[in-house]
């Protein structure tokens, strides 16, 4: 609830300004698609007939560079209700099953070429120490401890997977950016970690973890500019969104678009992005929605 501001204004900056004059009367968010959010939604559940179809040949071009289309969409089908609340995210008809029913901690590895070697695909989670990571993927899998949370800098780091619903991966890669950590352990995580990006054929996306409340991190753009360099792809997943303000007074949706600004120019097209909070739950369905039609679509 006490998001929706913050939403509602965030939402008028990115993405109303696209849509037609007469269709912002409709707005902010009264997205018909929250309220029939589904687990278990089948594929091309999300209908583009149950509103009256929003013309947005005009700003299609622009609406490409703003919005997530994902693949199968058409960009001048999108309509409102088709974007997930508190991001730009399109949802296409490759939508699918986004419930998790089980959970298992498939182990540890030290080494990238240690990970399970299997088919499933996976969805690899990164961020800056104390970003949330373990509190959302607890939140993800609905467990209050899959993922220990509040680690130590300087431990060995490990890629951690879980695996869901029997059919696909989480995977939690070591934080970066200890405040007090020395070098050298920095420089183990570059290339620890750059090695499984680089090698790990299933990976379907990276979740980049960015606290909303914190202005942008040269650690954290480094981060998503090395992975747009690289055609790795990802989503970027705004933490904390329960406050509207922190104590300097910045608001999350400033911090959230000036990192938009910051990632243009490596990314011409802009990545999906989504607000959550892991202890309201905020964006946790959305955002299990959204994995699920960037797997389905990799699994066909
Ligand atoms: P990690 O180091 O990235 O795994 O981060 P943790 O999940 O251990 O969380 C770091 C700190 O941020 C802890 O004090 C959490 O209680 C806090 N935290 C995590 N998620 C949220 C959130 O959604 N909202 C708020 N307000 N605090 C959070």
């Amino acid at each position: 609830m006490m998001l929706m501001p913050v939403r509602t204004r965030l939402f008028n900056l990115r993405i109303s300004s696209l849509l037609p004059s007469s269709s912002s009367s409709s707005l902010p968010f009264a997205l018909p698609f929250r309220s029939s959010l589904s687990h278990s939604a089948p594929p091309h559940h999300v209908s583009a007939t149950k509103t009256p179809k929003i013309s947005i040949s005009d700003t299609a071009k622009f609406v490409r560079t703003i919005l997530f289309i994902p693949p199968g969409t058409d960009p001048e089908e999108v309509t409102e209700d088709m974007i997930l609340p508190g991001s730009n995210i399109v949802l296409g008809p490759y939508v699918g099953d986004a419930k998790v029913k089980e959970v298992e901690f498939m182990g540890s590895s030290v080494r990238p070429k240690d990970c399970p070697k299997d088919d499933r695909p996976e969805f690899a989670m990164l961020g800056r120490s104390n970003v949330g990571k373990s509190s959302l993927i607890n939140s993800l899998v609905r467990k209050k401890e899959v993922a220990l949370t509040s680690k130590k800098p300087g431990k060995t780091q490990l890629i951690n997977h879980f695996l869901v619903n029997k059919s696909w991966y989480l995977v939690d890669l070591p934080g970066y950016g200890f405040a007090n950590a020395p070098e050298s352990a920095r420089m183990d995580w570059s290339s620890f970690t750059k090695g499984y990006f680089l090698n790990r054929e299933t990976l379907v996306g990276v979740l980049l973890l960015v606290d909303a409340n914190v202005p942008t991190k040269k650690i954290d753009l480094d981060c998503a500019n090395w992975l747009g360099r690289n055609n790795i792809p990802m989503t970027i997943v705004f933490t904390k969104c329960d406050k509207s303000k922190n104590s300097k007074g910045q608001r999350p949706d400033e911090n959230i678009k000036s990192f938009q600004e910051l990632i243009k120019e490596n990314y011409k097209i802009q990545p999906p992005w989504i607000m959550t909070s892991s202890a309201t739950g905020l964006g946790r369905d959305e955002l299990l929605l959204h994995m699920s039609q960037l797997r389905n679509y990799w699994d066909n």
